[in-house]
């Protein structure tokens, strides 16, 4: 859904001003589709406002700069980090990436930021962008939050939390959450 919104989005505001130029609920009316559009209006305006104030207008390109603009946290500056200026700072854990490290074993906590700094460990940093990129891919293609396919999954063989029957390997299944 946000994919769509932005094509346009991008289109009308391209710049930190145009969003603060836009008339009281205007913005709302514009992302209204990709839900909770009053929370995420307030952050657009909060974080074009710093940007205008403190960044003469441009994205800054640090985790340190980047996490003091309003409604962004790691992931989101993981993102930005990686795709917009090519730098491994960390590894943006989303959804997918937090359920998969759980059922791969990769990780056993709650909190995103202590899953990323186990992924941190785990995996080389000049990787650390494309492991977020896989982990998603994966969790989109194959390993559904409700219904995973371990049959087709090909490291079910590996994973802790494999429903796939298994196949004279030692395989331990995993006796924490599943989802
Ligand atoms: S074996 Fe199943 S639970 Fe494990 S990664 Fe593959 S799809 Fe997910």
């Amino acid at each position: 859904m946000v994919n769509i919104i932005t094509k346009d989005l991008f289109k009308k505001y391209k710049t930190p001003q145009d969003y603060l130029k836009a008339a009281p609920g205007e913005l709302e009316k514009d992302i209204k589709a990709s839900g909770f559009f009053n929370q995420k209006a307030k952050s657009i305006r909060g974080l074009s406002q710093k940007l205008v104030d403190e960044f003469g207008g441009e994205v800054p390109s640090t985790m340190e700069e980047l996490i003091r603009l309003p409604g962004v946290a790691r992931k989101t500056a993981n993102v930005v980090l990686g795709n917009a200026f090519g730098k491994n700072e960390g590894i943006a854990v989303d959804t997918h990436v937090h359920r998969l490290s759980w059922r791969l074993g990769f990780s056993d906590h709650d909190d995103p930021n202590k899953v990323e700094k186990d992924l941190m460990v785990l995996f080389p940093r000049n990787r650390w962008f494309s492991v977020s990129h896989l982990l998603i891919n994966h969790g989109r293609a194959i390993c559904d939050a409700r219904a995973p396919k371990c049959i087709e999954c090909p490291v079910n063989d590996l994973c802790p939390a494999s429903r796939a029957p298994a196949t004279g390997g030692s395989r331990k299944r995993a006796s924490r959450r599943s989802s």
